[in-house]
């Protein structure tokens, strides 16, 4: 085991170097960024490649060569962080503050954290001279945030073989803490986006004269049947495990049991707490309307009305057959629809080496810690990975609360040293273990 004397220091001061750099997306000007972290690595000797996909955007591939005798393993994590709201957060969200013992800022749990371990990793493997049998790759994209068109895209359409791999460790799972009780539910699975516009048309006309096809009155109508349609519960084995795993731990809501979920079916629907609105969307196909544009005058009926539907589909689901389902529910009313963006599902078997390894590599820091497969509600890189037959783990070593959790995409964002230091040595072990 890497003692933290080794490396505490190092690894927060490349940590914040990375939170102050503003990576917010849109734009997301992560060139910068790429480039930080290409002098990292290579003022250790270790080769890295920024590869340009627009101006200002832009990815960084790293390379520690084994001896070829394996195929490669990849870390990867994303450059870009979503944007922040100033006014609402305690301190500055790009200054990378330090204070109780936790780093402060947008991007420290998702997901420059990762990246920083990831890279801390690398170098101590470098540095301790493992005898590899497989590359070890690291890559930390742009555009995660807004669908990897410039960032992981961009990288596999272009570039594949600078990240070409037998497996990859990525974001996507969550580490849980609650009452002491510590888990990681690691990433497996994940569900898949299909974004339908619907374009609803009535009859307009003077705002006094009021009519039934009024196309806002029925987009109102369409939008609570799409809002309140619930989708069946599919049991699905990485749902079972989940389920079964968040039972051990203690972590269901109240008087909620894990086999009840499944022989409840349609009835039940749990939104009304934190991991109840999780354990729903774990469990069916949703369909959220999210967008309602109409109209320009207040005494003006217009002639047509948009609605934005963020449906996310499990593993199995054609985003088509999706489409489907909402024309079911839209009714037979003069509509038009579009596909605005459609990816599938995707599942990495977990009766892998890796997986194994992971597993002990946690605990060996951990002890106590409950390992579980993880189906995501949102999506990652990882979906376009598996696409392309990489075997994809969202292993995202930090273990926090569930209010610390909460700050994701949200306000006062930060994560404890303690997490960063006890990540890297998981992340070292990984490649130890794995690559070496
Ligand atoms: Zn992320």
């Amino acid at each position: 085991m890497v003692s933290k004397e080794k490396f505490e220091r190092e690894l927060l001061e490349i940590f914040r170097g990375l939170i102050r750099i503003d990576t917010s997306n849109p734009p997301g000007n992560e060139i910068v960024a790429a480039e930080y972290v290409r002098g990292v690595l290579e003022r250790e000797g270790i080769p890295a490649k920024v590869f340009e996909s627009a101006p200002g955007r832009g990815s960084v591939v790293a390379r520690l060569k084994g001896d070829g005798t394996m195929p490669p393993l990849l870390l990867l994590s994303h450059l870009d962080v979503v944007p922040v709201e100033a006014e609402r957060w305690s301190v500055d969200a790009f200054a990378a503050e330090m204070k109780d013992n936790y780093i402060w800022g947008r991007g420290t749990l998702d997901i420059k954290n990762m990246g920083a371990m990831e890279i801390m990793a690398l170098i101590l493997a470098k540095r301790e001279g493992l005898k590899l049998k497989r590359d070890v790759i690291l890559a930390a994209t742009a555009d995660e945030e807004a669908g990897g068109t410039y960032g992981i895209r961009s990288l596999i359409e272009n570039h594949f073989d600078e990240i070409k791999a037998e497996y990859a460790i990525n974001e996507g799972g969550i580490g849980i803490v609650e009452d002491g009780r510590k888990a990681i539910f690691c990433q497996c699975a994940e569900k898949g986006i299909c974004w339908i516009e619907i374009t609803i048309r009535g009859e307009g006309g003077h705002g006094s004269l009021p009519s039934a096809a009024n196309p806002v009155v029925l987009a109102g109508q369409v939008i609570s049947r799409i809002g309140e349609h619930v989708f069946p519960v599919m049991k699905t084995p990485v749902t079972k495990k989940l389920l079964i795993g968040a039972e051990k731990m203690g972590f269901l809501p109240k008087g909620v049991k894990a086999a009840d979920v499944f022989s409840s079916g349609k009835k039940l629907r749990l939104e009304g707490s934190r991991v109840g609105k999780r354990i729903n969307a774990w469990l069916r196909h949703t369909a959220t309307p999210t967008f309602v544009k109409a109209g320009t005058k207040i005494n003006v009926i217009p002639m047509e009305a948009k609605i934005s539907v963020d449906c996310r589909i499990l593993p199995g689901m054609e985003p088509g057959e999706m489409l489907d389902i909402v024309k079911g529910l839209v009714g037979q009313l003069d509509a038009e629809y579009e596909i605005l963006q459609r990816k599938p599902g995707s599942e990495s078997k977990i009766d892998t080496e890796l997986w194994t390894v992971l597993e002990k590599c946690a605990r060996e820091i951990e002890p106590e810690l409950g390992f579980f497969p993880y189906l995501s509600a949102g999506g990652t890189d990882s979906g376009f990975l598996r696409e392309k037959g990489v075997v994809c783990y969202g292993f995202d070593p930090t273990i926090v609360s569930w209010e610390e959790q909460d700050t994701v995409h949200g306000i006062d964002e930060r994560i404890s040293v303690q997490n960063m230091v006890n990540g890297t040595r998981m992340l070292y072990r990984v490649i130890e273990q794995f690559c070496a």
